[in-house]
């Protein structure tokens, strides 16, 4: 059966070659006679292979000694409340820059454990309010962004200076999309099921001074003093995912790391929306200075065409292409794993729909 070109904004796409190797190693990982899965936590065998994640991972994204990863459970939900419950300290507030759906959810769950100053909120969600306009609150324990809103298709241009208040960024969907400057960050926080392999978890990279000031109703699980103490295996972690997550470490890692991968992305994204600013039949609607390299939405003229538009794109092996449900119209997510080939099987499908119903 082939394969098709996945367009899902998450769960999304895994490297072909990552899939190939976990079937290899599906049964008998390297000589034990045992799935990944099947092998206890607290084993040497299975610490080896999580301690080989972590360090691929410190080693692709260049993370400085002064920061922990974590491996935590919950997503990068349960990181909108682990966040204020493990940086607020005594402090009351917290910064909020409000960019769209994800902003808004992370404000929404902040809000029960602090008063939340949103610093800026665009009139509509297209764009990403220049620094100089923001209203911080010099008190606050930390400023959070979504660095890139997934379901808007709107990332960050730049990242803030925000002095001595930590900036605390949600990476879900552009973590290890290119290289970034980590030590700019107090906290990056990402989901697994994009850029990273399945759900199941959040990486949460957090700068060490950070570290021991939860309050003292935060969840075991979700204190960060507690998680990096015990190698985040405070209890069961989601071994599997673990194990996937390294796979693609060392997969990116092969392919000549996140330069390498910046590069293709930013080849894959630009021929995309060239493709999209081209034509008269389809739209973006973000700003092209903000427009994201792992989720593009864009708008077909005549909106009565969109479900005919889903439908034939599925018959050319091309999935998950809808829109979300708030927003509407069309999202390609392109995230890595994502072939140039799939993105241009989808130009080329865009450009042939346009000719013969446009
Ligand atoms: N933040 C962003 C930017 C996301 O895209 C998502 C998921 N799509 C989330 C947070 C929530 O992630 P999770 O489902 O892992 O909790």
């Amino acid at each position: 059966m082939a394969r098709v070109y996945n367009f899902s904004a998450g769960p999304a796409m895994v490297p072909d070659a990552v899939l190939k190797r976990a079937q290899e190693e599906m049964l008998d990982w390297n000589g034990t006679g045992m799935s990944v899965m099947e092998m206890s936590h607290r084993g040497k065998t299975y610490v080896s292979i999580a301690e080989k994640a972590m360090a691929d991972l410190r080693d692709l994204m260049a993370i400085p000694a002064n920061y922990k990863i974590l491996f935590l459970q919950g997503g990068a939900t349960g990181q909108f409340a682990a966040i204020p419950l493990n940086l607020l300290g005594d402090k009351k507030v917290a910064d909020y820059v409000n960019t769209g759906s994800w902003s808004k959810k992370a404000i929404s769950e902040a809000k029960k454990y602090c008063q939340v100053n949103v610093v800026a909120e665009p009139a509509k969600f297209n764009t990403v309010p220049e620094q100089a306009e923001w209203k911080v609150n010099p008190d606050a324990a930390y400023l959070h962004t979504c660095h890139n809103e997934t379901i808007e298709g709107v990332e960050f241009p730049f990242i803030p200076e925000t002095g001595d208040v930590p900036l605390v960024s949600d990476f879900s969907s552009t973590i290890l999309s290119r290289p970034i400057d980590v030590s700019k960050f107090g906290l990056i926080y990402a989901g697994t099921q994009k850029n990273i392999g399945p759900a199941g978890m959040a990486v949460v990279i957090v700068r060490e001074d950070l570290i021991g000031k939860a309050a003292a109703s935060t969840p075991s699980v979700i204190d960060y003093k507690l998680q990096s103490e015990a190698d985040s295996m405070l209890n069961t972690p989601p071994t599997y995912t673990w194990y996937m997550a390294g796979l693609v470490f060392e997969y990116l890692k092969e392919i000549g790391g996140l330069e390498k991968v910046a590069e293709i992305n930013q080849r894959k994204a630009q021929k995309l929306y060239q493709a999209i600013d081209q034509s008269n039949f389809y739209s973006s609607p973000v700003e092209p200075n903000c427009r994201s390299w792992m989720n593009v939405p864009f708008i077909l003229a005549d909106s009565s065409l969109d479900k005919t538009f889903i439908e034939e794109a599925k018959k050319n092996g091309l999935e998950t292409l809808a829109g979300h449900r708030s927003v509407g119209g069309m999202r390609a997510s392109i995230y890595n794993a994502m072939p140039e080939v799939g993105v241009d099987a989808l130009i080329s499908f865009m450009q042939e729909f346009e000719r013969t119903r446009g």
